[in-house]
């Protein structure tokens, strides 16, 4: 079978989900029998997304191949149970900085170096590679930001001759919209999507199948509307409607036999279409059935968008489908904390864990140290994440150390007690882009740990994204008081630590989240999860 492409784009407005659409036909196809790798394109003209803020387009995710790249390559991870690659993530930064730097070296001699056929030639050459070295039968290839952006122009195009390329038996045209309901009359409207399936085939490209985003199931005549005006039959309109958990998906497009109207119009050689969901629809009945509900304080900074924390709160959701609980995230906002609005105090009466979230820089440091100490000191499960472990360093140093003006460098580069410092590697390095301690690194774990019940394994691999290091020339004096560490990095600095004398107390200069799957939880905070469910 010739590798199949699978072209997913957006309309009407951004944000529809058009990711965790992606993903749940991949598992679809994937429970089809078929090997199905998938990229994200982001149109911007950043090289990846690791210079951004989380603010803006949520968490910063991070490959095995220590690529920072766009959270929906977390959503096809999840979905699919596999590990993609940093380039699985195509951007405009990435394709143009290629280009040019061909032109420098002279390939195109003697050329006019154009958006068409330079750069479209690039795009194609870089999806079609992709399917290639991953041995996928079908790539779906999602198109991020919404059909008539200036900047997806030249992808749309290159998807617009790779069909032409590579047929229509070959290639599919999926199309995610909004259908909204009007408040007045509770009408849904699809004049939006017919206006963007226009703008669609305006540049060339005829939608074979809707996927219409709506807050409820489609009606048959919102249904019949779509169908006639988009020139796509009334069975490859698809009724994408909320629902509380994204995992759900996949079931609802299963439903609506996706993978039958997939199979015929793609040629797949799998039996009729048949999809085995079986594992998936046990773990999302384990989601929804749970008989303790776990409140777990999340302690952060960018807490106002969820997504910049989209990893863990998946991570747990996974761990409490596994425990048949329920989480309810209590979100804490370091800075409200700082600035004395929320007492720390107050934070914890109500919760049975907290998770001390990654970040950057000085804003709020002072507010999670403080909720820190709390945690602490009155014996609150407490799982700490990259700063969040570098933060706990600096608390327990402070009031337990009794070194008052202890500090990370990268809040106070003069600190006389630098207990989290720069890495080694780090030093001298100008760029910021991609010049992180980044990916899958080996953690030798002690033996006799909490770490070492929890992994079972003398040595693990986990993904990382730091700077700063714990500096190991504290480490006996924290051991001393029971902070130890049971975890080390290859180069020899602190990657695990927890404090003895209390319920569950640790801290990971990683992050296990981005491993973590629903139908294979990451372990430390399966464990952590368990912990709060008991102390609650
Ligand atoms: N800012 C810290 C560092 O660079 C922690 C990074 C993070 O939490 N991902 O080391």
């Amino acid at each position: 079978m010739p590798c199949k492409y699978v072209f997913i784009t957006g309309g009407v407005l951004s944000g529809l989900g058009k990711g965790v659409t992606t993903a749940s036909i991949g598992l679809i196809l994937k429970s089809m029998g078929l090997n199905v790798t998938a990229i994200k394109i982001d149109p911007y003209v950043n090289v990846d997304a690791g210079t951004m803020n989380p603010y803006m387009h949520g968490e910063v995710y991070v490959t095995d191949d220590g690529g920072e790249v766009d959270l929906d390559i977390g959503h096809y991870e999840r979905f699919l149970g596999t590990n993609l690659y940093k380039r699985n993530n195509i951007t405009t930064g990435k394709i143009y900085l290629r280009v040019i730097e061909n032109e420098r070296k002279g390939a195109y001699l003697g050329q006019t170096v154009q958006i068409i056929p330079h750069i479209t030639d690039e795009i194609k050459e870089e999806i079609r590679s992709i399917g290639r070295d991953q041995g996928a039968d079908v790539v779906l290839v999602e198109i991020g930001g919404t059909v008539g952006d200036i900047e997806g122009l030249p992808f749309l195009e290159s998807a617009r001759q790779l069909r032409l390329e590579e047929g229509v038996k070959n290639t599919a045209f999926i199309h995610v919209v909004l259908v909204p309901k009007l408040g007045t009359t509770g009408e849904l409207k699809t004049k939006p999507a017919q206006h963007s399936v226009q703008e669609l085939r305006r540049i060339g490209i005829q939608p074979d199948i809707i996927v219409a985003r709506s807050s409820e199931v489609l009606t048959t005549e919102a249904r019949r509307k779509l169908a006639l005006f988009s020139n796509v039959p009334y069975n490859a309109i698809f009724s994408n409607y909320d629902v509380e958990y994204v995992y759900e998906v996949p079931i609802i497009l299963n439903g609506q036999e996706l993978p039958k109207i997939l199979s015929e119009m793609l040629n797949l050689n799998t039996s009729n279409g048949s999809c085995d969901l079986t594992q998936w629809i046990e773990f999302i009945n384990n989601l929804k059935s749970y008989d303790k509900v776990v409140r777990i304080a999340l302690i952060g900074k960018y807490t106002s968008l969820k997504d910049s924390y989209l990893s863990i709160t998946e991570a747990l959701r996974h761990s409490s489908a596994r425990l048949r609980v329920k989480v309810d995230f209590k979100w804490v906002e370091a800075t409200d904390v700082e600035r004395g609005i929320v007492r720390p105090e107050d934070v914890i009466n109500d919760i049975s864990g907290a998770v001390v979230l990654p970040g950057f820089g000085g804003r709020g440091a002072e507010g999670k140290i403080k909720l820190i100490r709390e945690l602490r000191e009155n014996n609150v499960p407490t799982l700490g994440i990259c700063y969040g472990l570098q933060l706990m360093v600096v608390e327990f140093a402070r009031n337990v150390l009794g070194l008052r003006e202890a500090h990370t460098t990268e809040v106070n580069p003069d600190t006389p007690h630098p207990v989290v410092d720069l890495l080694t590697s780090q030093e001298g390095v100008i760029y910021k882009g991609g010049t992180m301690r980044l990916g899958s690194k080996p953690i030798k774990i002690a033996k006799n740990t909490k770490a070492y019940e929890i992994y079972e394994h003398e040595v693990i691999y986990e993904r990382h994204r730091h700077r700063y290091q714990i500096n190991p020339e504290y480490v006996n004096s924290f051991g001393s008081e029971g902070f130890i560490v049971s975890g080390y990095s290859d180069e020899g600095f602190p990657e695990i630590m927890e404090f003895k004398n209390h319920r569950f107390y640790l801290g990971i200069q990683a992050h296990p989240e981005f491993k973590s799957r629903p139908l294979a939880p990451a372990p430390l905070f399966l464990e952590f999860l368990k912990n709060s469910l008991n102390s609650g």
